[in-house]
C-alpha cells in the first residue's frame, strides 16, 4: 500500500471499457528505479538525463551512460524506457558547462536548442550510448495491443524523446544527428539499434507544429510544467504569477487536446510527463482527451492506476468535451468538481 491507501499493482491497467493505458514513472537517476519498480509503474515515461550530470565536475562519458540506461531497461524487462536526451538550460543549470548568463533564461539556450549548438559533442555521446543501449532493449519486445506504436512491430522497447523542440528543423536535424550516430557505429562495427523516437511537445510552437512531428516520429510526449509556462506566458517558478501558471486554464488545455488529435491522426501514439499527469483528480479528464500514457512521479502511480480503472471511456469523452468549452479556469474547476 501506498500513503494514500491504495493498493499497488503491477498489472498494466486498462479503463472500464477496455482502453489500456500506460501508467509510468518519472525518474532523474538510477537510485530511483527500484521506487518506481515498487510502485507498479509500467516503465518510464521520462528520464530526466540532466540528473546524470548533476554532482559531479565533469560529464558522465558513453560507457558510464550506456549503463545507466541499461540499468533502466533492467529494472523494467517488460516496460517501455523513455529517455529524454539532456535538457538543460532555463531552470537547470550544470556549473560546468559555463552556461551563458541570459536576460531571460526560459526563452534562452535550453533543451534541444543547446544540443544542436554548444552542446554538440555531449549530444553525440549520449546518443552513442542510447543507440547502444538500444541493441540490448531490442532483443526483447513489448505486446502491448490495441494501440498504433512501432515498438509493436519489432522495434525496441526502450525510446528516446527531445526536449525543446519548437520547429521541424530542430527536428529534423536531431533525427539526422540519430542516423549520423548510427552509420559511425555501424562503421566501427559496434552493435546498436535506433530507439523508438520521440518528441516533447512542451512549446506553443511545437503544439502547432504537432502534425509535422507526428509524422515524422513514433510518439508524443506532452510537457505540462513548460507548456502551460509558455502557453500563459507565466515563468514556472514565479509566485506571482503561479494562478496564470496552471494546466487547468482553458488555452492549456486546448493545446492538449489539439496535441492529441495531431498525434493519432498520424499514427503516433502520445504521453504526458509534466506535473499535470500525476493528479489522479485528473486522470478521467485525461482519459478523456486521448492520452495514451500517463507520467509522474513514482508515488503517484498507484492511484492513478486504481482512477484508470475505475474510469470509464465514455464517461471521460464527455468529461474532456464539456471540459474543452469551458471559458475559465473557475468553469473549469467546477466541471471537474476539484478544488
Ligand atoms: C515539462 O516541462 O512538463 C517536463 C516534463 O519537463 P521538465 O519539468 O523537466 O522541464
Ligand atoms: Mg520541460
Amino acid at each position: 500500500e501506498t500513503g494514500s491507501g491504495v493498493e499497488v499493482t503491477r498489472e498494466r491497467v486498462a479503463t472500464a471499457d477496455g482502453r489500456e493505458i500506460e501508467v509510468a514513472a518519472n525518474v532523474g537517476r538510477s537510485a530511483e528505479l527500484p521506487g518506481a519498480v515498487e510502485q507498479g509503474a509500467d516503465g518510464i515515461g521520462l528520464y530526466r538525463t540532466e540528473f546524470l550530470f548533476l554532482d559531479r565536475e565533469t560529464p558522465p562519458d558513453e560507457d558510464e551512460q550506456y549503463e545507466t540506461y541499461v540499468d533502466a531497461l533492467e529494472a523494467f524487462p517488460d516496460g517501455r524506457v523513455v529517455v529524454r536526451t539532456l535538457d538543460i538550460g532555463g531552470d537547470k543549470q550544470i556549473p560546468y558547462l559555463d552556461l551563458p548568463e541570459e536576460e531571460n533564461p526560459f526563452l534562452g539556450e535550453r533543451g534541444i536548442r543547446r544540443s544542436l549548438g554548444p552542446d554538440a559533442d555531449l549530444f553525440e555521446t549520449q546518443l552513442r550510448a542510447l543507440l547502444r543501449a538500444g541493441a540490448d532493449a531490442g532483443e526483447e519486445r513489448r505486446s502491448a495491443s490495441g494501440r498504433t506504436q512501432s515498438g509493436d512491430d519489432g522495434g525496441s522497447r526502450l525510446s528516446v524523446m527531445f526536449p525543446l523542440v519548437s520547429t521541424v528543423d530542430e527536428l529534423d536535424a536531431a533525427l539526422t544527428r540519430v542516423e549520423e550516430v548510427a552509420a559511425d557505429l555501424e562503421a566501427e562495427g559496434v552493435a546498436h539499434a535506433i530507439p523508438e523516437l520521440g518528441v516533447m511537445v512542451e512549446t506553443p510552437g511545437s503544439v502547432f507544429m504537432a502534425r509535422e512531428f507526428a509524422a515524422r516520429v513514433d510518439f508524443l510526449s506532452i510537457g505540462t510544467n513548460d507548456l502551460a509556462q509558455y502557453v500563459m506566458a507565466a515563468a514556472r517558478e514565479n509566485e506571482h504569477v503561479a494562478h496564470l501558471h496552471d494546466p487547468l486554464h482553458p488555452p492549456v488545455l486546448r493545446a492538449i487536446d489539439r496535441t492529441v488529435d495531431a498525434a493519432h491522426a498520424n499514427d503516433a501514439w502520445v504521453g504526458m510527463c509534466g506535473e499535470m499527469a500525476g493528479d489522479p483528480d485528473l486522470t478521467e479528464l485525461l482519459v478523456g482527451l486521448g492520452l495514451d500514457e500517463l507520467s509522474m512521479s513514482a508515488v503517484t502511480v498507484p492511484e492513478v492506476k486504481a482512477n484508470v480503472a475505475a474510469t470509464d471511456g465514455d464517461d471521460a469523452s464527455d468529461v474532456a468535451d464539456r471540459v474543452l468549452t469551458a471559458e475559465t479556469r473557475a468553469d473549469v474547476v467546477d466541471l471537474l468538481g476539484v478544488e
